[in-house]
């Protein structure tokens, strides 16, 4: 017996019997568009399969060039290219997995000047506008769907997953928003979802009996003139007349204004969803988003709310997430925090994806730990996200280790980060570093400020010292306090308060000083009805009116820079961040210079113009100093010396470039 019996219990499907109910889900990872990137996916792969994952989910494949996500996109349409997928499947078979095929037909979000739509409406999030479908073209895309699903099965899939949710074509065809035809594949809701059944119908008849067909469904589009309720749970029940195995679920067109999966999301906050349409199926329904813990997607299964789990970027942090879970080591799980910054961010800007807590992830041929000759003496200073990635990679390579930590706790400027309203997730990132330095053995030792005396006999030294809040040349600036005196509670603002300097951490403090706290279990409902998601039964695409949350305080932020606020923040969180600013009435100053600080408040100049800020409180959010006095005495000792993390370069510090630089340090020593 288990910790989750639930999730760790295997399910039939069709003829394939999962060994769990764990899903990888599907993510586009950038190795599947080149065929010399196939031995590093086939790795990537089979380092979750050996990990344990019931099914994997491959990212999205076209089944036809009009299809592509981007030029020369990954797409399955011929024996050729189906003969590579050949390492894929064997590579997973090898490690005892299962591995699905996604099609994924890009409609009108393909980046290509040859997009093609249910009509020729562009989408905002692309520029290229898509040329509508003739009915023949229907026609044969449909076919072409069933032919991929037939070449995968050829390659050794053990199933395909039809992507028909976050707004690509699929959804395209179902929502008036995106379908105005007039022939058989519109102008009726029934019409409109022809272009799906026919796809999973062409799809069983090709594929024969017993191959397991997901469909991806939308169950909440959350944009205006989405699918009803009603039509949703009539598509699936279609759907699954036409020949589908499993309803996986989706939630949100790419497009939507509405935050579905970024860390703010509350774990679980779409399972409602759900468990609604699992209750009028007959077939094996999945739930998806924001779900990153054993325990969460155990108690999913357990009290009905689906039949298996997905988790696409959980098991990106951690391969071994299902082993860990099945062993009774829960605790040492790398867990996803939902950050976007080195998945979804690098996706959408053509890059390679990794993960922030796991920079291993998509590079298992490159960065591997390889066990030392000699087990030679390191010391680790300071315990932020950089030290602890290097202490714990040494450590697994064999070194002794020991880790110095001027504070009584570790972490640096996560336990900073993890204070803000919706960035709580980074607090398990914290746990997953103090038990690995556990488990491997680390020595830590909390409240030393290690000096060069203290560091005699170690062979080599990692120093990872971190950054101090910059304190800008201001008139008057003794009257302001630091974004870290702030977020670790030593100073608490009054009513009305300015933030001086508007990159993240001035954003995120904005946010912090303007967040009402939700009353105990209201969590949730507070966070819908503050996004405007609504009973989707009540209305299509589950949108409504927002009804933001009271701000707590009146928040100016203001900058330098005459460029937009928030305009540098990650691609798909970015625009989130700043709708709260905007939600909580946050004023924001750009092109601003400061003139004084006094008992009045703060004085700028804005446009030539004087401008005073009657406020309690400024805080100032200016940036960082590396902290590294202590590399430079090491070295002038002529010590063995590495320097990494904000410690190294203050600017642009941020924890995705400092836990692979502790990483790829001890990968090389
Ligand atoms: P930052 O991004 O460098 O922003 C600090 C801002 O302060 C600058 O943009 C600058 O803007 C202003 N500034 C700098 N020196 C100043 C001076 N002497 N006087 C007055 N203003 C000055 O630093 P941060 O906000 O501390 O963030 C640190 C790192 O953490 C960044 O890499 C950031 O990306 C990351 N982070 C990201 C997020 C997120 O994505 N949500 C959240 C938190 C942190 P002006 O000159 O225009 O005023
Ligand atoms: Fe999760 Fe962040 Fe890693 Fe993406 S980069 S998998 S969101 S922890």
């Amino acid at each position: 017996m288990n910790d989750y019996p639930h999730l760790l219990a295997p399910l039939t499907v069709g003829d394939l019997t999962l060994r769990n109910r764990v899903v990888m889900g599907s993510m586009h990872t950038g190795l599947e568009d080149y065929a010399w990137d196939v031995p590093k996916l086939a790795a990537y792969f089979a380092e979750r399969a050996r990990g344990g994952v019931g099914l994997i989910v491959t990212g999205g494949y076209a089944p036809t060039k009009r299809g592509w996500l981007k030029p020369f996109a990954s797409e399955l349409s011929s024996r050729l290219q189906a003969e590579r997928h050949k390492q894929l499947t064997g590579a997973v078979h090898d490690e005892g997995g299962a591995i699905a095929l996604q099609v994924l037909h890009a409609g009108r979000y393909g980046y290509t000047p040859f997009s093609q739509s249910a009509s020729d409406r562009k989408s905002p999030i692309t520029p290229f506008t898509p040329a509508a479908m003739s009915t023949r073209q229907v026609d044969r895309t449909a076919t072409a769907f069933a032919h991929t699903a037939a070449l995968a099965q050829k390659a050794g899939y053990d199933a395909v997953e039809i992507m028909g949710s976050e707004g690509y074509l699929i959804n395209q065809f179902l929502a008036e928003r995106t379908n105005d035809r007039d022939d058989q594949w519109g102008g009726t809701p029934t019409r409109r979802m022809r272009f799906p059944v026919e796809v999973v119908r062409r799809t069983r008849e090709a594929v024969g009996d017993g191959f397991p067909i997901i469909y991806r469904i939308s169950l909440l589009d959350l944009v205006e003139d989405g699918q009803t309720w009603e039509e949703v749970v009539e598509l699936a029940l279609l759907v699954e007349q036409a020949g589908a195995t499993v309803l996986n679920t989706g939630i949100g067109w790419h497009e939507a204004r509405v935050p579905t999966i970024i860390t703010q999301v509350p774990r679980g906050a779409w399972t409602w969803a759900t468990q609604r349409l699992r209750k009028e199926m007959g077939i094996p329904v999945c739930a998806s988003n924001r779900i990153n813990t054993a325990e969460l997607a155990d108690q999913l299964i357990a009290d009905g709310t689906a039949d298996l789990v997905s988790m696409a970027r959980p098991l990106l942090a951690d391969p071994d997430f299902v082993n860990k879970a099945a062993a009774g080591r829960a605790d040492e799980i790398n867990t996803c925090i939902a950050c976007n910054q080195a998945c979804l961010d690098h996706a959408f800007a053509n890059k390679r994806v990794s993960c922030l807590v796991n920079p291993r992830a998509c590079r298992e041929t490159e960065l591997v730990l390889l066990p030392t000759k000699r087990r030679s003496t390191v010391a680790v200073v300071g315990g932020g996200p950089a030290g602890l990635s290097a202490a714990t990679s040494y450590a697994e390579r064999g070194f002794a280790v020991t880790l110095f930590e001027k504070d009584a706790e570790l972490g640096g400027q996560f336990r900073l980060a993890m204070r803000i309203p919706g960035k709580e997730e980074f607090a398990e990132t914290m746990r997953y570093y103090a038990r690995r330095l556990e488990v491997l053995g680390v020595t830590v030792r909390l409240g030393v400020a290690a000096t060069v005396a203290d560091l005699e006999g170690f062979e080599e030294v990692v120093v990872s010292t971190g950054v101090e809040p910059r304190i800008p040349e201001i008139r008057g600036i003794e009257h302001a306090v630091s974004y870290a005196d702030v977020l670790n509670g030593s100073v608490t603002p009054g009513r009305r308060v300015a933030v001086i300097g508007a990159g993240g951490i001035g954003v995120d403090v904005a946010h912090w000083l303007t967040h009402t706290p939700s009353r105990d279990g209201e969590e949730l409902d507070d966070w819908l009805a503050h996004w405007g998601v609504g009973d989707p039964s009540a209305v299509a695409g589950g949108l409504t009116e927002r009804r933001p949350r009271t701000p707590a305080r009146e928040v100016y932020l203001v900058q330098r820079k005459t460029s937009m606020i928030g305009k540098d923040l990650g691609k798909t969180s970015g625009w989130a961040h700043r709708a709260v600013l905007r939600q909580s009435g946050v004023e924001q100053i750009s092109g601003a210079s400061y003139d004084l600080i006094d008992e009045a408040g703060l004085h700028l100049t804005v446009d030539g113009a004087p401008l005073l800020l009657e406020v309690d409180d400024v805080v100032v959010c200016t940036g960082q100093e590396s902290v590294r006095h202590l590399y430079d005495e090491l070295v002038a000792a002529g010590r063995t010396t590495h320097l990494i993390g904000g410690a190294a370069v203050a600017a642009e510090l941020d924890a995705k470039r400092a836990i692979e630089q502790g990483l790829r340090l001890a990968a090389r020593a």
